[in-house]
């Protein structure tokens, strides 16, 4: 089996790499430009030498045809996009554009080919909203409040018109947050561990954050991937909410982070009114029956695992 995943670079393209590495795949990445991308995360997992590396603008239908057509995967995944909903609201039509025609442009190649390929869109949590306290599921109504939730909801409904009108095998996973030490310092989680970690060891630094009520699900992403390749493994395509069914507040999610050195997060932190999103979710949370029922998959890292495991990796690299 071959598969291309586009935007091997980021966490869950380096992740889901490897899985698919150890299940004897031949794995081919597509970076924008893989010829000055320096696939960090792949080096991280020590799997950089492994994967064949391609650039593709998603966003060019030619692109796209010509590495698809020449690398003949049997799946693809689309993981590529601007991924920060709080930069989309800075970025909104490139991170619209990012993620629509890159959706299309990958369904519109499977079909001009008229290959089996099967196809993985990346979908989010985000598109419900706010989710009033109760768990997400496949047939709840979105309501995205981002320009990247927009985007995402765009791109979900294209996948399933392609499935509907012309029988690709195609699937969105909508997953909810999961988080891992490949975060960059720009996602709230990463940024919380390592000024903790930089703060017990004795930075003097502050942190700032912006809204800590609001509540989320989180996860561990290399979790996260495994429920991808399952969803491409059905007998047919289907959508499926990815989640741990239990939501934290980031408060929380920062108490328990700096209480792992005996710290008092409130003592190291300044809540910044200037970063609070324009419109935010106060509460989203998933419910994951169906990836379980139909593909055996669960979550089994809960939020302080994550923690734990994020802590353990961030004080391995200063060591
Ligand atoms: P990352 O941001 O880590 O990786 C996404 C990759 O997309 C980048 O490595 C980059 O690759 C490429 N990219 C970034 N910006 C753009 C852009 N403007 N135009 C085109 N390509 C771009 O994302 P994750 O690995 O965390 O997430 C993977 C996918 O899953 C994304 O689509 C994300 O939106 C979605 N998702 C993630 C969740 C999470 O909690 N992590 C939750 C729900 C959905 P390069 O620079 O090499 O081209």
């Amino acid at each position: 089996m071959r598969a291309l995943i586009c935007g091997i670079s980021g966490q869950d393209g380096a992740y889901l790499a490897q899985l698919l590495l150890e299940k004897g795949y031949d794995v081919v990445g597509s970076s924008r430009d893989a010829q000055i991308c320096n696939f960090n995360n792949l080096v991280r997992l020590g799997i950089r030498q492994k994967v064949q590396l391609e650039s593709i603008a998603l966003n060019d239908f030619r692109s796209v045809l010509q590495v698809v057509h020449r690398t003949k995967p049997d799946e693809i995944y689309n993981l590529a996009g601007q991924s920060s909903v709080a930069l989309s609201f800075e970025q909104p039509v490139e991170t619209l554009e990012s993620i629509m025609s890159a959706t299309i442009n990958l369904m519109e190649v499977i079909r001009f080919l008229g290959r089996p390929i099967r196809f993985y869109n990346a979908g989010s949590g985000e598109c419900f909203g706010d989710t009033l306290g109760n768990a997400a599921d496949e047939e709840t109504p979105f309501r995205p409040r981002s320009p990247y939730a927009v985007a995402k909801a765009a791109a979900f409904w294209q996948v399933a018109n392609y499935r509907e009108a012309y029988g690709l095998f195609a699937c969105t996973g909508i997953l909810f947050n999961h988080e891992s030490p490949l975060r960059p310092e720009r996602f709230v989680t990463r940024k919380i561990i390592a000024a903790a970690c930089r703060i017990a060891a004795g930075s003097g630094e502050r942190l700032r954050l912006g809204n800590t009520t609001i509540q989320r699900d989180w996860g561990w992403a290399p979790e996260y991937v495994d429920a991808m390749w399952r969803m491409l493994q059905q007998e047919s395509a289907a959508d499926f909410v990815i989640a741990t069914g239990k939501s934290h507040s980031l408060a929380d999610f920062a108490e328990i982070s700096f209480r792992y050195f005996g710290l008092d997060w409130q003592e190291y932190t300044d809540i910044d009114a200037s970063i609070f999103r324009p419109t935010d979710i106060a509460y989203g949370s998933g419910d994951a029956r169906k990836a379980l029922r139909m593909s055996g998959w669960s979550a089994k890292t809960d939020m302080s695992g994550v923690i734990e495991k994020m802590i353990a990796e961030e004080l391995k690299s200063y060591r």
